[in-house]
């Protein structure tokens, strides 16, 4: 079974495609994460993609069709994808490789993605994930289990974060707007509860 999700920053995409890698044991490949891999590892390929990222654009689509194959080709029996197609380009490509039997769009309106991606911490030790509107930590500024000071990602200011809103109404939105009938579409409302979502997504499934 593959599974697509697909929606704006702080739609909670990563945060379901976790919740269902675990509860259908398929595994989950976050595109966003592949980059900040292969950056950390200062690999060709992520050398590449944080002159693109630092830029504020979006990595053009040879390289991410690149990585994101190299990864795809690890799991024949199924996977999740979160962050990945951006662009129609894309798209099609993953269209072209992939049988996906599920597309799921998690719709947010820019105000609200802008305070969830704004509010996002993460431990510069361990790297767990804080969020000051639904998981703030005992002490500001201090992670919980370790003690660590907690920082926001580089493309996580203000500014980087409207230039990303503007890149996914540009390219993104775009992207399975319609299907075509080879796999289900289905539009759910991301500002609701993270377990109420997680539900929906999988009577989804169940139910077809
Ligand atoms: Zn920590």
């Amino acid at each position: 079974m593959n599974i697509l999700l697909i929606g704006v920053q702080g739609s909670g995409k990563g945060t379901q495609a976790k919740l269902l890698s675990k509860k259908l044991n398929l595994p989950h490949i976050s595109s966003g994460e592949l980059f900040r891999a292969h950056i950390d590892n200062k690999t060709e390929l992520g050398i590449i993609a944080d002159s693109f990222i630092n830029r504020g654009h979006l990595v053009a689509d040879e390289y991410v069709y690149d990585m994101v194959e190299a990864e795809l080709k690890k799991y024949p029996n199924g996977f999740i994808l979160d962050g990945f197609p951006r662009t129609v380009p894309q798209e099609k490509f993953l269209m072209e490789h992939y049988k996906i039997d599920y597309v799921f769009w998690l719709e947010l309106d820019d105000d609200e993605s802008f305070r969830r991606i704004s509010s996002r911490f993460h431990c510069s030790k361990c790297d767990s994930d804080y969020n000051l509107l639904y998981k703030k930590p005992v002490k500001a500024g201090i992670c919980d289990s370790c003690g660590g000071k907690l920082i926001q990602r580089r493309d996580d200011t203000p500014e980087y974060i409207l230039k990303r809103l503007e890149k996914f109404h540009q390219k993104t939105r775009n992207v399975f707007m319609k299907s075509d009938g080879s796999y289900l579409l289905k539009e759910i409302d991301a500002s609701r509860s993270i377990e109420e979502i997680h539900q929906q997504i999988i009577n989804c499934i169940k139910d077809n």
